[in-house]
């Protein structure tokens, strides 16, 4: 164990058990709620808490949209009155 591990770098992902890399092209992909093709992996981060995703664009959205949708949440809370 050191103190070099804590900062994780997540470069890949793993879809029906291939593993690619951010840039890459997922040909197919099959899922409960649709199948996507020709999608690329993409690398975010949110702008607010510095939170980080790498995934295919679909998913990536909803996680920007998420961490957007809280932060939003959060502020508004900060400026509600105590109750
Ligand atoms: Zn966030």
């Amino acid at each position: 164990m050191s103190d070099e591990d804590e900062i994780i770098e997540q470069t890949t992902f793993v879809a029906d058990g291939v593993e690619y890399n951010v840039g890459d092209i997922i040909p197919i992909r099959v899922t409960p709620n649709g199948t996507y093709t020709n999608e690329e992996v993409v690398r975010v981060y949110c702008q607010v808490c510095g939170a980080e995703y790498v995934g295919p664009i679909r998913e990536a959205g909803g996680f920007l949209g998420g961490h957007e949708c809280y932060h939003r949440w959060e502020m508004l809370l900060a400026t509600l009155p105590e109750a």
